[in-house]
């Protein structure tokens, strides 16, 4: 069986590497040059809405999902109308891609979130926030990530440069959430419906971009955060991994969004679940019986941005962490590994993740 992968970055290379072990080839699909899932993989290298290429795809491959949010939907369409099982859906894709429709959906099933407003010009932005009050933080509508397309606002004057700092495009304002943990649930859903979760993951960031991640086993809000993940997967017939975030503010969710397929707060999956995120996500797409997704050991993950330390930096501490370098070249802000660490306990876990995340700090860039 052979799996087409849209997007071939750090995502679908562990997708592919998790495949290869299933005995499953993957074929990528990327308009970059040199992706770095080519080392999982042949890479079509062409734009996603190439039809011919599209068409090459759909010859060479028995199932399509996707690494990347950003995809056009109707690439999905297209080849799902040439005969090939596409997972998860267009629909699911869309739904993510825009906050404003995202936001609509958690309203609809009753899942609490921020307060806020979609907002097409500056005068509604300035409407928006009169009535949210302050701070707020105002967000593309699409193509945000990792805290790009987005600002805070802490006062009314700063309204205007907010506007033109997010290329004066549909947007969504929201309230400024004092949250006291972020965390993600990490869901998967089989064609059948079946669905199983891995523990609540907390998560930290600094300057927009995700730092560390820690699961917690028996979280008080796990159960909670499950039937919200399952409400959206269900109804949007999802089929693959999915990543909700959330905020937790007085100890209660409050959604922040969804990803539609394997991420980066699940990558502590690969050395501390039974089965990773990305095993789990092949098999749900490639129709095969979802995997156990339970904790194996008090686990972290701490990411490499910028560059990738020499392997003496922590050598200290081997066999209590892997390196999972996805063979980018190094560049500010850029997340180009990350290393997973684990312990026999808690305390010591977050002793061991504080020395390694001290270590590491120099070489740290963005
Ligand atoms: P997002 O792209 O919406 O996930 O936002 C990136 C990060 O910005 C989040 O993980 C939070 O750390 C922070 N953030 C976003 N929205 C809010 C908010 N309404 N209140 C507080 N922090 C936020």
């Amino acid at each position: 069986m052979t799996l087409g992968v849209l997007g071939a970055g750090q995502l679908g290379q562990m997708l592919g590497f998790a495949a290869t072990q299933l005995g499953i080839d993957t074929c990528f699909f990327d308009p970059a040059e040199a992706p770095c899932a080519e080392r999982a993989g042949p890479v079509i290298r062409a734009d996603y809405a190439d039809a011919a290429a599209l068409l090459k795809l759909s010859q060479r491959v028995d199932v399509v999902s996707f690494e990347f949010e950003n995809v056009p939907p109707d690439a999905l369409r297209f080849l799902s109308a040439r005969g090939l099982r596409v997972a998860p859906n267009a629909d699911a894709l869309q739904h993510a891609q825009d906050r404003g429709i995202e936001k609509a959906l958690f309203d609809r099933l009753g899942i609490p979130v921020a307060p806020y407003r979609c907002v097409d010009d500056l005068a509604a932005a300035q409407a928006a926030v009169a009535t949210l009050g302050l701070p707020a933080v105002i967000k593309t509508r699409r193509f945000g990530y990792d805290g790009k397309g987005q600002v805070v606002i802490r006062h009314a004057n700063e309204v205007p440069a907010a506007w033109k700092a997010i290329g004066q495009q549909p947007a969504i304002i929201e309230a400024w959430v004092p949250f006291e943990r972020e965390v993600s649930c990490l869901g998967v859903r089989a064609r059948d419906g079946l669905t199983r979760f891995y523990p609540l993951t907390t998560n930290t960031h600094r300057n927009g971009i995700l730092r560390l991640s820690v699961p917690t086993a028996n979280d008080p809000l796990q159960s909670l955060a499950e039937q919200h993940t399952r409400k959206v997967m269900d109804t949007l017939d999802y089929v693959g991994v999915m990543a909700f975030e959330f905020f937790i503010v007085e100890n209660q969710l409050l959604a922040n969004e969804i990803a539609p397929r394997v991420h980066n707060s699940g990558h502590w999956t690969q050395d501390g679940a039974k089965t990773s995120q990305f095993e789990n996500h092949v098999r749900a797409v490639c129709d095969l019986p979802l995997g156990d997704t339970t904790l194996l050991r008090p686990v972290a993950m701490i990411n490499l941005v910028g560059q990738v330390p020499d392997a003496a930096v922590w050598a200290t501490h081997a066999g209590h962490l892997t390196l999972h370098d996805y063979g980018k070249s190094a560049r500010r802000g850029r997340k180009v590994g990350h290393l997973n660490v684990w312990a026999d306990d808690n305390r010591a876990l977050a002793q061991r993740a504080a020395t390694v995340a001290r270590l590491i700090s120099p070489f740290e860039d963005g």
